[in-house]
């Protein structure tokens, strides 16, 4: 366990500087590259995936590791949604303004915000996003889904990974509470602490409503709507915590 976490802290460095070496860090984190044709991707398994996708590889071999663990607790987990580029987002997003044809912008860009994210603004654009058995939060709340949705609570974060689309009962602003959506938040944290120092609204553009994305709070409460304790510094500071009471416990 020890082992993993620390490798998991290396890794936080080690893996975005080599995605700087291969792609434009702001193309990597506005998800303007191809990410079949990147050497940090790896296309997922069919037996982990209900479609052919692809992750980022070290978020794909946590995913494994996960995937495994919870197999032996009788719990499947199969990924519905992986990596997305800027251009798959866009898809997403411009059919969705398309379907609201009788909203004004601001209406309809606040309706497909609730579970959808503007191009260029989704965590899925780094490969380290996984949506998982159900794009349904009831789906998650009785029977199979629940024990599902259990496991994960108690279990994801022991592989790094994390609901980052919380109940907003906290006062989490952004997204609606999202039981699928779960982040490998070793890459992941980093990355959101690159994507606010390297990028700004000129680069929301190409897609229906771009313009109002400065005006929607789109970076500060979308962004950046995940739990305080999942930003970059609290994380890192409660991994590396959770070390130390590793290795304390060890030492006894
Ligand atoms: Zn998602």
């Amino acid at each position: 366990m020890i082992k993993r976490s620390l490798v998991l802290l290396f890794l936080v460095f080690s893996i975005s500087a080599s995605a700087q070496e291969l792609i434009p860090i702001k193309d990597f984190l506005l998800g303007r590259f191809d990410y079949k044709k990147s050497a940090d991707f790896e296309r997922v398994d069919s037996e982990y995936a209900v479609k052919p996708l692809y992750l980022n590889a070290v978020a794909y071999k946590a995913f494994i590791e996960m995937f495994t663990a919870a197999k032996s607790d009788s719990v499947s987990l199969k990924i519905i949604s992986g990596s997305r580029n800027f251009h798959e987002q866009k898809n997403i997003w411009d059919r969705k303004w398309h379907k609201l044809d009788s909203l004004c912008p601001s209406e309809k860009i606040l309706s497909i915000l609730e579970f959808s994210a503007m191009p260029g603004t989704s965590r899925h654009h780094w490969g380290t996003e996984v949506d998982l058995n159900s794009l349904q939060n009831s789906y998650f709340e009785e029977g199979r889904g629940k024990a599902e949705y259990d496991w994960l609570v108690k279990n994801a974060s022991k592989f790094g990974f994390y609901q980052v689309y919380t109940s907003q009962t906290t006062g989490r602003t952004g997204y609606r509470e999202e039981k699928w959506h779960w982040s490998y938040l070793p890459l992941a944290a980093k990355y959101l602490e690159e994507y606010n120092s390297k990028v700004d609204y000129e680069e929301k553009a190409g897609f229906e409503g771009s313009e109002f994305a400065l005006e929607h709070n789109i970076i500060p409460g979308y962004v950046n709507g995940i739990p305080q304790e999942l930003q970059y510094r609290a994380f890192i500071t409660g991994e590396t915590k959770r070390l130390v009471q590793i290795e304390s416990s060890e030492g006894e």
